[in-house]
């Protein structure tokens, strides 16, 4: 039986998580769940799973939430500092960090160095820190098992590889709603059109994200960490259909691919299971349904998010961090119809430039570098000249 901390179980990841751990009680057991501030759910799931601790990250809440489990033997917790203070608690073994953004980053360091695998879903903590967070891991020995299901594709690929050398990994991309579509139509696009996905139905951020190819970005850093390699051995393609979630080229020229329904729940489960697999009822995947499989090569003068990403790979240091905590600011207000779908390419751009480059920084110079970028970006997209998209009710 393995206990679990959920960071971020009121979330996609997080409520299916929960669906993993319902279908195979003998095995893994929600020893802790946290959110931020859907009080509502988090009780609800608190009263399925009887987990030993509930903190809510909203310490506003904290009343509704302790009041409402009161009767129940529970221990509940408020606020972000407990989160990253519980992770370490003796008796769990997996946390699985399905928290949004750069949140992520902290909770994961104080888990990984009290000995705790981590089942990653917070692609952001490897963005930001890659080289911190992989380093800490190695020296604590813990196991870092991807969720997202491209780096889990991955991994269950080079499963009986250790000792052969991958010449390059291929990252599939679905090209997101707006495949195909030319920079005109972008500049018109609204928040409404890019949150519907074609094929997962995901958080608001990572919907965003794969709409302006950031995501595929934020994923080939995630890969470059988790797999120890360097930026021109990722290659992303666009596979609309979602099938083949990623492949691993050998030395000898082989590709291995990992394929299936797109479900997160599978590389949720073998995330938590590894190395074992666990037999369950998720829709099967027939070839005939699919006669036609598709790749095509990414926009990158389009879809400019994803060059940026790889400039920021290259670049090293501090890079990513600012990249990633503009993506969260440029995201939060397009998604508050703050500025439009174009200018996040244009507010990450600029970030990259002005925000000061650090090569080789340590966890406070991510903490400095986060907030300074968050700062300056805010300040940005205040002096953004109107366009259309401002004419919204204020
Ligand atoms: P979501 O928005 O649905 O859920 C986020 C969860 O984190 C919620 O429980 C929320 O309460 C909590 N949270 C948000 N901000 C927080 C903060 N500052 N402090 C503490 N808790 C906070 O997001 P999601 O789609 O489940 O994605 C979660 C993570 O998993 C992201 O990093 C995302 O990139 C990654 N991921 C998601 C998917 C997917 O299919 N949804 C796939 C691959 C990777
Ligand atoms: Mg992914």
């Amino acid at each position: 039986m393995k206990n679990i901390a959920i960071l971020g179980s009121t979330g996609s990841i997080g409520t299916q998580t929960l669906e993993v751990i319902k279908d195979n009680p003998s095995l893994f057991r929600a020893f802790m769940i946290t959110g931020h501030s859907n009080a509502y759910l988090l009780i609800q799931q608190a009263m399925e799973f009887l987990p030993e601790y509930v903190i809510i990250c909203d310490e506003a809440k904290y009343a509704e939430v302790k009041e409402a489990l009161s009767h129940l033997p529970i221990n509940v917790l408020a606020g972000y500092q407990a989160i990253k203070d519980m992770v370490t608690h003796p008796e769990i073994h997996i946390v699985l960090t399905a928290m949004v953004g750069f949140a992520g980053l902290e909770p994961t360091i104080n888990a990984i160095k009290a000995g705790k695998d981590i089942a990653l879903a917070n692609k952001e903590t490897l963005v930001v820190a890659g080289e911190l967070v992989t380093g800490l891991a190695k020296q604590h020995n813990v196991k870092i098992l991807p969720v997202d299901s491209e780096h889990s594709a991955i991994f269950q690929c080079l499963a009986g590889e250790e000792h052969n050398k991958i010449e390059k990994i291929i990252l599939t991309a679905s090209g997101g709603p707006f495949r195909g579509k030319t920079t005109d139509f972008l500049s018109t696009v609204t928040r409404e059109h890019a949150l519907k996905h074609p094929n997962w139905v995901m958080g608001a951020k990572i919907t965003i994200d794969s709409a302006s190819l950031m995501n595929k970005g934020l994923e080939v850093i995630e890969a470059k960490w988790l797999f120890g390699l360097e930026a021109d051995q990722i290659d992303v393609i666009v596979h609309p259909q979602s099938i083949i979630h990623s492949m691993v080229q050998f030395e000898d020229g082989s590709i291995k691919a990992q394929m299936g329904l797109p479900d997160m729940k599978l590389p949720i489960q073998y995330a938590l299971s590894y190395p074992n697999r666990v037999k369950n009822n998720f829709k099967r995947f027939d070839f005939v349904n699919y006669p036609n499989l598709s790749f095509e090569k990414p926009d990158l003068d389009t879809f400019r998010n994803l060059k940026l990403a790889f400039e920021a790979l290259n670049r090293k240091g501090n890079m990513p961090c600012i990249v990633n905590a503009a993506n969260e600011i440029a995201v939060a207000a397009f998604l508050n119809n703050d500025t439009g779908f174009l200018d996040m390419s244009d507010i990450i751009e600029t970030c990259m430039t002005k925000i000061g480059y650090i090569e080789q920084p340590k966890l406070g110079d991510y903490l400095n570098t986060d907030k300074e970028t968050r700062i300056f970006a805010q300040n940005l997209i205040k002096q953004m000249p109107l366009k259309a998209y401002d004419l919204k009710e204020k």
